[in-house]
């Protein structure tokens, strides 16, 4: 069976050897020796200034939201995964859907201005696919219009643009390091920012507001994540760069056998550079990527169809002003599968099965 991913696990001996570690002090959670390592070496390889190891993605999402205190609507992205619109929603806020760039697939900027009202707070963009948002042209925005910006960089781990780290733009930005990203603790994620002040609210929030043993500071909740955690992101994250040259060759490989089959595949901005997290197309029509995943799924291939449906879909957000941009992509995107262990063989099944279908719809090829 192949699947859209499959979890990079580490080393057993390596894994083990700070498990021992953990044994020997009893310490197990409460920023720890491992916490504290794993954030000093994730600050700087990602070069970000402050950084926390939470639980996970979606609570950092909820620690940003709550941070910046925000209160009104917040304008974001109709095209990502669940989490970006929920933690808004969660958080007491109203998600304000602005459609998307039709080749990056990422909030556009040029529609941004028209969706601003008194009530607007924040901007909440993802960097969808790992792609940079047009961050230049949403600062500009936001500094007219005096908004925060959060970015959903739960995609983004170790991407940059212009040289720079695209983890520093915005207020805050948040990481996901779940089993099924590229960079992973099992289950967790980071809140990052270059703000002091606010670093030392998301310090205090995601320690219950403990400033010392009896002391609070303020409102908090349990965000904080364990040794157990950490020793696994410290066993995985010297393989990163393996795992990105792995994920490149293949990327380049589906390049090549796709080609001839013109299906759409979202844009890199110039200067950007790509961490090869996912490998997404886009079919035609809804029709052609269900005949294809039928097809792939009758040899045990099981691509997922990220990311659908669009967020203005939800039980919750009913109602909402259309996006057609996203809801046309997120009805004819799909992630083929792309990890490590992926084999070239694979690949070529995979493509040689997507070239019959699209020959036999005779839509594209
Ligand atoms: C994975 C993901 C999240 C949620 O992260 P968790 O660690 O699973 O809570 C949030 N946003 C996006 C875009 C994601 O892909």
């Amino acid at each position: 069976m192949i699947t859209v991913t499959k979890t990079f696990l580490p080393p057993l001996e390596e894994y083990h050897k700070l498990l021992n570690g953990i044994w020997e002090r009893g310490w197990l959670t409460n920023e720890g020796p491992l916490v504290e390592r794993l954030e000093e070496v994730l600050k700087q390889e990602l070069g970000v200034k402050h950084l926390f190891f939470v639980s996970n993605g979606t609570l950092a999402l909820q620690l940003a939201i709550k941070a910046l205190a925000l209160k009104g609507d917040i304008i974001t992205t109709p095209f990502s995964y669940v989490a970006t619109t929920s933690s808004i929603v969660w958080e007491g806020c109203r998600p304000v859907f602005v459609d998307i760039c039709p080749e990056t697939l990422c909030l556009d900027p040029a529609q941004i201005e028209s969706a601003i009202t008194p009530d607007t707070r924040a901007i909440l963009a993802t960097h969808v696919f790992g792609t940079p948002c047009d961050v230049e042209a949403i600062a500009r925005i936001a500094s007219r219009h005096n908004l925060r910006v959060i970015y959903d960089a739960a995609h983004a781990f170790g991407v940059s643009h212009l040289g720079q780290s695209v983890l520093n733009s915005g207020d805050v930005s948040t990481l996901s390091f779940h089993a099924t990203k590229l960079f992973h603790t099992g289950e967790g994620g980071a809140v990052i920012t270059t703000n002091d002040e606010l670093a030392h609210r998301l310090s205090y929030m995601r320690n219950f507001g403990h400033n010392g043993p009896n002391q609070f500071i303020g409102l908090g909740i349990n965000a904080k994540n364990s040794e157990l955690h950490a020793a696994m992101g410290l066993s995985v994250l010297p393989y990163v760069p393996q795992l990105m040259q792995r994920r490149q060759a293949l990327s380049a490989l589906y390049d090549a056998l796709l080609t001839p089959l013109d299906l759409q595949r979202p844009m890199l901005p110039a200067g950007a550079s790509s961490n090869y997290s996912y490998y997404p197309v886009l079919f035609r029509s809804e029709e052609q990527l269900l005949t294809a995943v039928a097809a792939l799924n009758s040899h045990d291939i099981y691509p997922r169809r990220y990311f659908y449906p669009a967020l203005t879909n939800l039980p919750y957000t009913q109602g909402a002003a259309a996006c057609p941009v996203a809801a046309s992509v997120a009805s004819r995107v799909l992630c083929l599968p792309l990890y490590y262990e992926l084999a070239e063989a694979q690949v070529e099944q995979i493509a040689q099965i997507i070239t019959e279908v699209c020959q036999r719809k005779g839509v594209c090829a």
